[in-house]
């Protein structure tokens, strides 16, 4: 009966979701206990943290001169050590809160899904930070296998799987046989960057200034890849760029489409690539098994049925995308074996 059996009746095994947009907790035997976005303000001139998390968010674009809202993980890295720490350690000390007190006597051992493109550093800064957020031991698995065994892929068959997970700040496309990525491609476009060309789009054609969480919603309500049927229209609230003052203009669907073109090709040449550099016989896998899409992006209109049309190949939306990651990283933590102690 050594240290592992302890840390394993003992400790509690937490799953985490790092991404840029949203940070998702799953606990072993609990489920996801927590979801927010991955968002902190700070204070200025002191770095006091005052707020994570939705809090945080709905500050966004809204705060005086001495506050800042940061997103840490913006870019799919860490781009800011110190807050992604404090915006760690928050997330692992509520989940934590929740658990009966013999689940919280040892360091948790955390288990964290990071973009698949990042580097030995980077790999070091996650684990350093978790570590500092109060984590015992802290293993990595890559974003894409944590999300295609969180959508239930047959990931340990010798056979090609593809999963594009479409985040805020990054878009994973990979392949997958006998639990290993074979081919992947990584890019920085995902549903910050279709906010981004819906901003710019009004700004230019309407002289309107709106906020990235305004931009979100028109996205989310309207937004989409591939025209669909009885598209709506959606009066815009934002800032005239000439006289300064509040307006509103009425935008439709396939405006907004157009406007979302330029960041869409790039999500579709990032999966050709994927394709390209896919082994022939796992390719051929693909006729048959599809692509599956996760992460919030994959909730676009359309999007699917655009990806069909320009690779031939069925497209599916998992269920529940945004919770894709985390629920895998909750079917690892069932195995005991992949903690190094
Ligand atoms: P990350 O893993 O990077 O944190 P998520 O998988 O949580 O990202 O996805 C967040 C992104 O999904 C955001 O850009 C958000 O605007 C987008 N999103 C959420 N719901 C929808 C929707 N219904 N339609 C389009 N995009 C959506
Ligand atoms: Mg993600």
């Amino acid at each position: 009966m050594g240290t592992q059996f302890l840390a394993k009746m003992f400790s509690t095994h937490i799953g985490i979701d790092l991404g840029t947009a949203n940070c998702l907790v799953f606990v072993r035997d609990h489920g996801v206990v927590l979801n927010e976005p991955s968002v902190v303000a700070i204070k200025v001139n002191t770095r006091e943290v005052l707020a994570v998390g939705r809090e945080a968010k709905e500050m966004l674009g809204k705060t005086p001169q001495n506050i800042n809202a940061i997103r840490p993980m913006k870019d799919g890295v860490i781009a800011n050590f110190e807050i992604t720490e404090e915006m760690l350690r928050y997330f692992i000390q509520k989940a934590l809160r929740a658990m009966p007190w013999h689940k919280r006597l040892l360091h948790p051992r955390v288990l964290v899904a990071v973009p698949s493109g990042i580097t030995e550093v980077e790999n070091r800064a996650v684990k350093d930070s978790a570590r500092h957020a109060g984590a015992g031991e802290v293993v990595l698995v890559e974003e894409p296998m944590a999300a295609a065994v969180g959508v239930g892929l047959p990931v340990a068959e010798p056979a090609g799987n593809m999963i594009i997970d479409i985040g805020g700040g990054t878009t994973e496309v990979a392949v997958i046989s006998l639990s290993g990525i074979v081919a992947s491609k990584s890019v920085k476009v995902g549903g910050d960057a279709l906010d981004s060309a819906i901003i710019q789009y009004i700004k230019k054609v309407y002289g309107l200034m709106i906020g990235v969480l305004t931009a979100e919603q028109v996205k989310i309500k309207i937004g989409s890849a591939y025209p669909v049927k009885d598209e709506e229209t959606l009066d815009v609230k934002g800032l005239d760029f000439v006289s300064r003052v509040p307006k509103t203009v009425r935008i439709s669907a396939a405006e907004i489409r157009t406007a979302l073109q330029e960041p869409i090709i790039s999500i579709i040449e990032a999966v050709r690539d994927a394709l390209d550099k896919c082994p022939p016989d796992l390719a051929g896998d693909l006729l048959a098994r599809g692509i599956m899409l996760a992460g919030g992006g994959a909730l676009l209109a359309g999007l699917d049925k655009l990806l069909t049309e320009e690779t031939n190949l069925p497209v599916f939306v998992s269920d529940e995308p945004l919770n894709a990651v985390v629920r895998g990283t909750g079917v690892m933590l069932q195995e005991d074996n992949i903690w190094a102690n």
